[in-house]
């Protein structure tokens, strides 16, 4: 086997003789073996999720091995991965083996199995476990990556859009708050034209570490909403909480310098603050969301930057 690690493998036999036969074939082609002795307990290890292959007796006591391959198929959906069924049968009649197939089984092998055979036999089943691994961690690749800001590694505008959606629902059926902040770099044009972008990037990152020590990074999250424009969503949160989180970004980011290549610049930004409001669709709502705290931000930056403003709330503090 290559450097990957082994297969797990659930054999499924009633017999303890050929259990153990079978077991120790199969550990020393490299699997990695568990056992069960019928189809009730062999769907208990499956429950799991850990098990990739199944090679099962066709004939055991309670549930046999045709009625495992369709509970398996059943439950495929909630399990992490493709599970590879080989049945092993004594029933030799054609229809017998379309039963088989056709409850769930990808491959079948006769009773007593030729050796040579069955690992072969399980081989091409390995091909087919690795592929739809290979496939499946792709697709999660890609659907991370779909949701992520290539630059500072925040969720991006779509997550955002999509997110803030459930959110909303959430926050609605429970009866609970939740909150946004907007943030916007202050004068962010000119670190790139004194500086250029790449220090500019680094701005940006730097940002986004400090701000994620300022949240709660169980519930709360970061959204890039445009160039140097972010969104921060808390849920559980009402305004005035919501309005002390942007205010310990704000004082840690006018009072830290930010490591650039090219040194440490210091860099202020200002916020908007809003609440949920309660009526009107899901999706007007957390458009409103993100408007009001758009609009907050818009009266900080008019009122003079390196501020917190909350949503229809009094004129924002002075900080500068
Ligand atoms: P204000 O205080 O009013 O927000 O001024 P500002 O200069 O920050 O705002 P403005 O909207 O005029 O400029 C935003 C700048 O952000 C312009 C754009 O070049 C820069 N920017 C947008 N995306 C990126 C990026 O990914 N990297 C870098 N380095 N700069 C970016
Ligand atoms: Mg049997
Ligand atoms: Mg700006
Ligand atoms: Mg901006």
């Amino acid at each position: 086997m290559s450097a990957e690690p082994p297969l797990r493998l659930l054999l499924v036999e009633d017999e303890p003789t050929q259990l153990l036969l079978m077991q120790r074939l199969l550990r020393r082609a490299g699997y990695a073996v568990e056992t069960a002795s019928n189809g009730e307990e062999a769907l208990e290890k499956i429950s799991s999720g850990r098990i990739q292959m199944i090679v099962t007796d066709w004939d055991m006591p309670g549930m046999d091995g045709v009625t495992l391959c369709r509970r398996v198929r059943e439950a495929q959906p909630q399990l992490p991965g493709y599970l590879y069924v080989l049945l092993l049968t004594g029933h030799s009649s054609t229809e017998s083996l379309v039963t088989g197939l056709e409850a769930g089984a990808d491959d079948y092998i006769r009773k007593p199995p030729n050796e040579a055979e069955l690992l072969a036999r399980l081989k091409a089943g390995q091909r087919v476990v690795r592929l739809e691994q290979s496939l499946r961690e792709a697709k999660d690749k890609i659907q991370q990556l779909s949701i992520t800001d290539p630059l500072v590694g925040t969720y991006n505008r779509r997550y955002l859009n999509d997110q803030l959606i459930h959110e909303v629902e959430r926050a609605r059926r429970y009866a609970r708050p939740l909150a946004a902040v907007m943030a916007d770099l202050d004068f962010f044009k000119k670190i790139n034209d004194q500086h250029g972008h790449q220090i500019g990037d680094d701005v940006l990152r730097g940002f986004v570490d400090l701000a994620k020590l300022s949240i709660r990074q169980s519930s709360d999250w970061i959204a890039r909403y445009g160039g140097e424009e972010f969104v921060v969503v808390l849920p559980e949160t009402d305004v005035p909480g919501a309005a002390r989180t942007a205010e310990k970004i704000r004082s840690c980011c006018a009072t830290t310098p930010f490591a650039t290549a090219a040194g440490g610049l210091v860099v202020t930004a200002s916020f908007g603050v809003a609440a949920l409001e309660a009526g009107g669709s899901i999706a007007s709502a957390a458009e409103s969301l993100l408007r009001q705290a758009d609009g907050a931000l818009y009266r900080s930056k008019h009122e003079g930057r390196n501020r917190v403003t909350i949503a229809g709330g009094p004129k924002p503090d002075r900080h500068s």
